[in-house]
């Protein structure tokens, strides 16, 4: 009954829903499940995102304070179960409340929590991600005032995280450094591109962006620099209007890439190892 201890996790055997760990979470999606329980979405920081029952949490008795909300920061005691887990304790770290009572900032918490949601398989343990949202979520309650850029921002860090760098620095097409004239950026190659490599992606002329020089620096300075970091004019604003939007399309073609070969992982057989038996996993 007893499993490798990975990483500070105590892992004892149990008699119903598997081994428990413990583990930092944050909350990203909270359904209702009948009259007092609440499934979970949860990015855990050691064991990845998990699917998690928390029973009575909406009596007012409950031990976990009925506070589980989105972006809810917990450090959390689960039992492991086949494909979802179970709560035994929830000990709040930050409740993000401010983020949840604001309309703009709840909004970009909850693209947060959504891109993350989608970049990462079940399972599978992203630390960094972790932090990353742990980072973003900080941000957007110690400076309301910049939550623009701190998504934009955040959007940028959470995609190289996931293994989709942006070429910023050198021409996506053809790896030759570009000079500040260049501001072509190409959806399709995920990058600048020089003059060259911007004639040859001619044809996709929708997935050609043109941006400011301001803006083209501004991604240069993001990708040397991380979150938490600000840039010399951040408060000036006025580059953030391209730099989202640049994000957002950015954002829109590189997903619709990822379900397009996700679904082909799917049809291929043994494409993917299934965790049909939910059991040893080392990472
Ligand atoms: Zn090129």
């Amino acid at each position: 009954m007893k499993q490798g201890n990975d990483g500070g996790s105590p892992v004892r055997g149990s008699g119903r829903g598997g081994p428990v760990f413990s583990d930092l979470g944050i909350v990203l999606r909270s359904h209702k499940l009948g009259e007092s329980d609440k499934i979970l979405r949860i990015l855990t920081r050691e064991h990845g995102k998990r699917s998690a029952v928390a029973k009575g949490l909406r009596k007012t008795t409950s031990r976990f304070g009925a506070r589980l909300e989105p972006f809810t920061c917990v450090g959390l005691l689960m039992h492991k179960g086949r494909s979802m887990d179970i709560i035994k304790q929830a000990e709040i770290k930050t409740s993000f409340r401010e983020v949840r009572e604001d309309l703009e900032l709840f909004m970009r918490a909850s693209a947060m929590d959504e891109l993350v949601d989608t970049i990462t398989e079940e399972h599978e343990p992203s630390p960094e991600l972790f932090d990353l949202l742990r980072k973003g979520l900080e941000l957007l309650k110690d400076f309301p005032d910049r939550a623009t850029f701190i998504l934009a921002f955040f959007e940028f860090r959470a995609l190289a995280v996931a293994g989709f760098q942006l070429m910023i620095t050198a021409c996506a097409g053809c790896g030759r450094s570009t000079g500040p004239g260049e501001v072509s950026f190409s959806l399709e190659q995920g990058g600048f591109v020089c003059d060259a490599c911007r004639g040859d992606a001619r044809g996709d002329s929708g997935k050609i962006i043109r941006v400011s020089e301001r803006t083209a620096r501004l991604l240069a300075w993001m990708s040397a620099h991380g979150l938490g970091e600000w840039p010399d004019d951040v408060e000036e604003g006025r580059v953030e209007g391209e730099l989202v939007s640049l994000m957002d399309r950015v954002l829109e073609h590189w997903m619709e890439r990822e379900f397009r070969s996700r679904r082909v992982m799917k049809v291929i057989p043994g494409g993917s190892g299934g965790d049909s038996e939910g059991g040893n996993r080392d990472g």
